[in-house]
């Protein structure tokens, strides 16, 4: 039996991407999974506009699950030594660009709890409904913050980390991912898919900004519209089912 199953996740909640997208998930019936900066709701991210209470409220009317992807999404500092090489990588980036990310926001591991915590709350007071899931801001993650999430009732959470889900061997607090940024080509993503379906893989994907026809943007993590829309079509295609993170994990449990 095949049990190849897609999941499209879609990091920080830009307006633009809502706006690029939501048309088409709803003519599809296509349940995706957003994870949100609680902070930034009705805001700013990164000076882009961010998702406010009724595009959730629309979303939500799809099917569309939301996860926390903390409060406001800081680069977490693990340990000294992390601490040094962030800073020898930001000085490098700086001598190399000649500028820095000033939107980025540091905090130390200590502060994960709260940003974990209240974020879940603040979302579950909006939508109403339990939240299930995380995605750690920049792929960042530690044993510790493993056992936060497990102690506030999170089911799983997604990381940066490169590859596919294998239904043996999962840990659902490790869930790894293909990361769509300008350079990937709709070839490969539909190679991904192919990989998933040949050897009974769960393929998470981790999209962030999904732009109209022309790329005018100098974000790295930016998918153009229309590819988008072909590679959706084609998992549709492949008979492929899309869910959500957490129906994923309830799925799991069946096995
Ligand atoms: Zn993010």
């Amino acid at each position: 039996m095949n049990n190849t199953i897609v999941t499209i996740t879609i990091d920080d909640g830009y307006k633009c991407t809502f706006n690029s997208i939501f048309k088409f998930l709803k003519d599809l019936s296509i349940k995706t999974t957003w994870f949100l900066v609680s902070k930034s709701i009705g805001g700013k991210l990164e000076n882009s506009d961010v998702i406010d209470i009724d595009d959730i409220r629309k979303l939500c009317s799809i099917g569309s699950e939301f996860g926390s992807h903390t409060l406001n999404h800081p680069f977490f500092i693990l340990s000294f030594n992390s601490f040094i090489n962030v800073f020898k990588n930001s000085v490098k980036e700086i001598l190399k660009h000649k500028t820095y990310n000033q939107y980025l926001k540091w905090a130390l591991w200590s502060k994960f709890k709260k940003e974990a915590k209240e974020s879940k709350s603040f979302l579950e007071n909006v939508l109403n409904s339990k939240i299930k899931s995380f995605a750690y801001p920049y792929g960042i993650y530690s044993k510790y913050f493993i056992g936060v999430l497990k102690d506030l009732g999170y089911a799983s959470a997604r990381t940066t980390d490169d590859g596919f889900n294998e239904y043996k061997n999962i840990n659902p607090y490790r869930l790894k991912t293909k990361v769509i940024t300008k350079k990937t080509t709709l070839n490969e993503m539909n190679e991904w898919v192919d990989e998933a379906l040949k050897n009974n893989l769960w393929l998470i994907e981790t999209y962030h900004l999904i732009y109209g026809d022309i790329q005018h943007t100098d974000y790295l993590c930016t998918t153009i519209l229309t590819q988008f829309k072909k590679h959706i079509l084609y998992i549709i295609k492949k008979n492929i089912p899309i869910m959500t993170q957490t129906e994923v994990i309830k799925y799991l449990q069946k096995f």
